[in-house]
């Protein structure tokens, strides 16, 4: 019969498991457009333990042996590479959500919607799946303490948020439903770029009581319940 791994080697296996999928989702961002060179950044919570892309390293070069793991307080946990230098952002969602998974983009519609208005329009029914109308956090330099103040506030009741003349962040209960939400949110933006964009009529939008009514229709959505 097979041993039971101890504690630590079974923690191990988890974070590894984790990487691998970080990884994946890193190298989507790219390949799906949202992200161009070394932008962006995604994080995953294991425990206490948060595993971060690192900074300025392209995602097709990660490895398995390339992990880095801080603490909710930033302490290193493992690995040698310096962590995103979005980590006050990202640290900052996991204290104050229940995020299991980040994700940070430079989506070229959401960054452009970023640099328009205070709220995105509620274009379509879908705004929903963030909790409602996605905010615009005011602007702040990249990587700073203010940005994840400014961060954490355009997130009150919310999933994700967009950040002013720099790009989206969402977080979910994990890797695919935060990125999920970063997809949604980029084409939310898509759609209202381009309805807003003709010359003489402007979109008609929705009430905040129609997208709740969606919020709530959107829990037993597909196969759930
Ligand atoms: P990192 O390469 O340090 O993650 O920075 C990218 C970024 O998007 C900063 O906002
Ligand atoms: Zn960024």
């Amino acid at each position: 019969m097979a041993e039971e791994p101890d504690g630590a080697r079974r923690d191990e296996g988890e974070l590894a498991l984790a990487w691998d999928a970080l990884v994946a989702t890193a190298r989507r961002t790219v390949t799906d457009g949202l992200v161009v060179g070394t932008s962006g950044n995604v994080s995953v919570r294991v425990g206490d333990t948060v595993l971060v892309t690192p900074s300025g390293v392209p995602y097709d070069e990660l490895t398995p042996d390339d992990l880095v793991a801080v603490g909710l307080d930033g302490e290193r946990r493992a690995g040698t590479l310096k962590p995103t230098s979005e980590l006050p952002m990202h640290l900052a969602v996991y204290r104050a959500t229940p995020a299991r998974a980040v994700v940070h983009t430079h989506a070229v519609h959401a960054t452009a919607v970023s640099t328009l208005v205070p709220e995105l329009p509620l274009i379509h029914y879908m705004a929903a799946a963030l909790g409602g109308p996605v905010r615009v956090a005011p602007y702040a330099t990249y990587g700073t303490e203010r940005l994840a103040g400014n961060v954490l506030g355009a997130l009150e009741g919310r999933t994700g948020c967009l950040l002013q003349n720099h790009g989206t962040l969402t977080y979910g209960d994990s890797l695919a439903a935060a990125y999920d939400r970063t997809a949604q949110l980029e084409w939310l933006c898509r759609v209202w770029l381009t309805a807003s964009s003709h010359p003489r009529l402007a979109p008609a939008l929705l009430t905040r009581d129609q997208v709740r009514e969606v919020e709530e229709k959107l829990r037993g959505y597909g196969q759930r319940g």
